[in-house]
């Protein structure tokens, strides 16, 4: 694929290319362990990708606002877009693609022939199916077209964000164009849905890099979520949780107890309802980069009958209501992760996404990556 200069590789030193090196290992790493893979296909991954063998990967855009593309290329770790171009080949993406119109065209073609039966279609964006799909083309093709023609020879398929997921934020009422998530469209196929606004990136990276090293896809919840990244709700393991067992809540924004880092499930909180890994695995590797760790109540994006139905400010039932063993610390500075919540999360969900940060760190990474204040 011919990417935006912006995202090229230019000269590099010895020590960049060392630091290069380690960061790249790193994000396999990360990325196994978000999965719950060895460290070792970890290796294997790496140094397959470094002798070329990536896994293909065509990416389709329809209705939606590209923000998982961003989330996924604008992390705040230094040149995370250029390891996970090295990671995958992308050979099809409308946002960073340098070619336009037929060219553009021939790049999908190429990809589909080339690796028929083995690329991985990546999916963001609702599909409209109002009047015949017209609300979305590209090219002179329907959505719908598009994808029915690419999911067709593609061997694996991953719908990324709420929008491909179940229709998102394009399909709340009255849903003008009728938009529709992928698996809706193809009815028959295994859709893996990655839900999220945006989705995150490690979740989609482990999914691809388990396709491409075992040929399997991870084991999927009834939505079709797969369960090492949405097997636990938000107010499982939200560092606010002590709190609310305690009855301690935030009641207004900018009130003492939303100043103080209290519970936000009565200005709407949607976490005991929402399954997500937000809460142990923040957005751009920013600790705290998440709404209720910046004082927002969680709104419940990866959940259809949630997000963008229920007003912000409704509460939700309680889900599961039973208080863990162990809490977070409460006195952390809000918003961040205590090194007991990233533990239970790698424990109860069987992400191992505390094991991750150690796997990562052992293969020298260590600064600027994990969403944990343990590190
Ligand atoms: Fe955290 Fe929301 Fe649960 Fe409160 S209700 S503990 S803010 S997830």
């Amino acid at each position: 694929m011919v990417l935006a200069p912006s995202l090229g590789s230019g000269p590099r030193g010895p020590l960049d290319r060392e630091m290069r090196r380690r960061d790249f290992q790193r994000l396999c790493a990360l990325a196994a362990a978000a999965v719950g893979l060895p460290a070792k296909v970890a290796e294997q991954f790496a140094e397959a990708a470094v002798a070329g063998q990536k896994p293909s990967v065509i990416w389709l855009h329809f209705q939606e606002c590209t923000g998982c593309t961003e989330s996924l290329l604008r992390t705040s770790h230094p040149a995370l877009d250029e390891l996970i171009l090295d990671l995958i080949s992308l050979d099809y993406h409308e946002t960073l693609l340098v070619p336009s119109g037929h060219l553009a065209e021939e790049c999908r073609q190429r990809a589909m022939e080339a690796h028929a039966g083995k690329f991985v279609l990546v999916v963001e964006g609702a599909i409209p199916t109002k009047d015949g799909g017209i609300y979305c083309k590209i090219g002179g093709h329907t959505a719908i077209e598009m994808l029915e023609e690419t999911a067709a020879k593609a061997g694996a398929i991953i719908a990324i964000g709420s929008c491909a997921s179940w229709g998102g934020i394009p399909s709340a009422d009255p849903n003008p164009t009728g938009a529709k998530g992928a698996h809706e469209i193809l009815a028959g196929k295994t859709v893996v849905n990655l839900p999220g606004c945006p989705a995150n990136p490690y979740i989609l990276l482990g999914t691809v890099l388990q396709y491409a090293t075992l040929g399997t896809l991870p084991e999927l919840d009834e939505k079709a979520r797969p369960k090492f990244g949405y097997g636990q709700t938000i107010h499982e393991h939200c560092p606010r949780r002590a709190h609310f067992d305690a009855g301690r809540f935030a009641l207004a924004y900018g009130d003492a107890g939303h100043r103080e880092g209290w519970c936000l499930y009565k200005l709407g909180c949607k976490g005991p309802a929402t399954h997500a890994s937000c809460s142990t695995l923040h957005f751009g590797e920013v600790v705290g980069a998440w709404p209720i760790g910046l004082g927002h109540p969680c709104f419940g994006c990866t959940e259809q009958r949630l997000a963008f139905r229920v007003p912000l400010h409704d509460t939700v039932d309680i889900e599961r209501p039973t208080p863990p063993d162990t809490y977070p610390p409460i006195h952390a500075p809000q918003g961040e992760v205590g090194a007991v919540a990233t533990g239970l999360a790698g424990l109860a969900g069987g992400a191992a996404i505390g094991a991750a940060w150690m796997a990562a760190k052992k293969l020298g990474g260590g600064e600027g990556a994990p969403p944990a204040d343990g590190e």
